[in-house]
């Protein structure tokens, strides 16, 4: 595959020199990729630039684009085991995720959005001004920055690409730094399925690539997937250019567990909200507030489930648990685990980095924390890995402002077997998304994003059609 970037069609190295990407379960170095430079985001805007206004692109007929996505599609799929493989080298997430959930779901959402390509209308209103005919349009945003984390590198960029090419926008992709491989391959897909040059590109490169591109003045939208803190600042910037912005950032999603709740099914489907992909996931099930009278049985019961994984390295049939992305994710887990023991927290299971085979890669172990309150830092930040904090509450009433005070609201999910109380909570809790008695899933048709600190609109759903497009009004003087 290739490495370079993807600019106006062209394979180039750059001129910024390279960084290295590493398999995070063995550490070793998978590929040298160009860090991009501010003027490799020039060329990259300038060719989005030139690719938007043209015949080629601004001209297509809605059905052809449709039909490109639906190529794009077939090409992920085709590709299917070399992009999870890929997947799971550079990120680190076991195979069965990479190739049940990640590939599916880019497939998924390009196919959905081929969909809307030929349906995006507007509206005729019924004006009291007299004699006028008016009418709505929805048109592209133009050139479109999108910035994306590592913990699913190919499924978050497409929730973004899909969207803005049905909208007949360009893009600028900047992968994370830490697992950029996917992307790669994925434009190299875009432009095998005849996607024109110019409509998606790609720059390599850290923070100073997004930085470059959140500034640049030709870049009209930033959809962005990211930390709160990079948010902030990329929002601050976005403001003051007055640029659109949608930002996806982190969460701290409490489960609630009534009493009445089925506790095998709560402890299963907490184990997989909670430490899919090593808890690596936006909308990770963290925090579980438990009835005090089911606490112990839910917290013995969690830990001896976490405790049972095999972890190792995703290729690995046998792997249910892979390495975290990076050293450095490793360290703050294991920060917090100590933060939380010094705050009082009760270990009951991991709190250790992987040892023997597993000390080459980024291991830590499934970690879980029984008689957390909610004032101790674990209960409260974001620790985006497999850290479970279990908070026994006495009084139900107490429990939606439990899981609301929190900067963040992303995700929440509510056990209970009674609909009333469950839909009761889910009314008063402030998330973006609440499950009711089941794991985190995703669908390209469910709208995806945050209340408060965990970002601003939406993405998949029609609320992706909405977030790249304009509305422009058009009036008729019939007089
Ligand atoms: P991050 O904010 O450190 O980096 C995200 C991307 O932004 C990377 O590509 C990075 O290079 C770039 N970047 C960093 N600083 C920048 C700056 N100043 N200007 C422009 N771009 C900049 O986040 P991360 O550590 O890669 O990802 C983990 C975070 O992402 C977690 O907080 C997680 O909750 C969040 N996340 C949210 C969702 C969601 O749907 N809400 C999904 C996945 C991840």
């Amino acid at each position: 595959m290739r490495t370079e970037m993807l600019i106006g069609g062209k394979w180039t190295p750059g001129s910024g020199g390279t960084f290295a990407t590493r398999n995070p379960a063995t550490g070793e170095i998978l590929a040298e990729v160009p860090e991009g430079s501010a003027a490799d985001v020039d060329a990259a805007v300038g060719a989005a630039v030139a690719a938007f206004e043209s015949a080629e692109w601004a001209g297509l007929a809605p059905a052809s684009r449709a039909r490109l996505l639906l190529r794009v599609a077939d090409l992920i799929e085709e590709n299917a085991a070399e992009l999870a493989r890929l997947e799971t080298i550079d990120q680190g997430q076991p195979f069965g995720i990479s190739s049940g959930i990640s590939i599916p779901n880019a497939v998924e959402h390009f196919r959905y959005y081929a969909g809307w390509a030929t349906k995006i209308t507007g509206i005729t209103a019924p004006l009291s001004a007299p004699d006028v005919d008016y009418r709505t349009r929805r048109e592209p945003v133009g050139v479109c920055g999108l910035i994306t984390p590592w913990n699913f590198p190919l499924m978050i960029a497409v929730w973004k690409i899909a969207p803005a090419l049905a909208t007949g926008n360009t893009v600028v992709i900047k992968p994370a730094e830490q697992t950029p491989l996917s992307t790669l391959r994925l434009a190299e897909l875009i432009e095998q399925a005849g996607v024109p040059a110019g409509v998606v590109n790609v720059v390599t490169g850290g923070p100073e690539v997004g930085r470059a591109l959140v500034a640049h003045p030709a870049v009209a939208k930033i959809s962005f997937t990211g930390s709160t803190e990079v948010g902030r600042e990329i929002a601050a910037e976005a403001g003051r250019a007055l640029k659109k912005v949608s930002l996806e950032l982190g969460g701290k999603a409490p489960s609630i567990i009534a009493a009445d709740a089925d506790i095998d099914a709560a402890v299963a489907g907490n184990l997989m909200g909670g430490l899919l992909n090593s808890g690596q996931v936006c909308a990770a099930y963290t925090r579980f507030y438990v009835d005090a009278r089911r606490a112990d049985e839910f917290s013995e019961k969690l830990a001896a489930a976490a405790r049972s994984m095999t972890i190792g390295n995703g290729l690995d049939a046998a792997t249910q648990l892979g390495p975290l992305v990076t050293p450095e994710q490793v360290d703050r887990v294991d920060a917090y685990v100590r933060i939380g023991k010094a705050e009082g927290a009760q270990l009951l299971t991991g709190g250790t980095r992987g040892d023997g085979e597993l000390a080459r890669g980024n291991f830590y172990r499934p970690t879980v924390f029984g008689g957390v309150t909610q004032d101790m830092r674990i209960a409260r930040e974001e620790i985006f890995g497999p850290v479970l904090s279990v908070l026994p509450y006495d009084d139900p009433d107490q429990l939606v402002e439990l899981a609301n005070d929190t900067d963040y609201g992303l995700a929440a999910v509510i056990w209970s077997r009674d609909v009333r109380v469950a839909n009761r909570l889910a009314q008063q809790v402030r998330a973006g998304t609440v499950y009711i008695n089941m794991p985190p899933f995703l669908d390209a048709a469910a709208a995806w994003g945050g209340m408060k600190a965990s970002g601003l609109g939406r993405e998949m759903g029609w609320e992706a059609i909405e977030a790249f497009t304009e509305v422009k009004s058009i009036w008729t003087n019939l007089a």
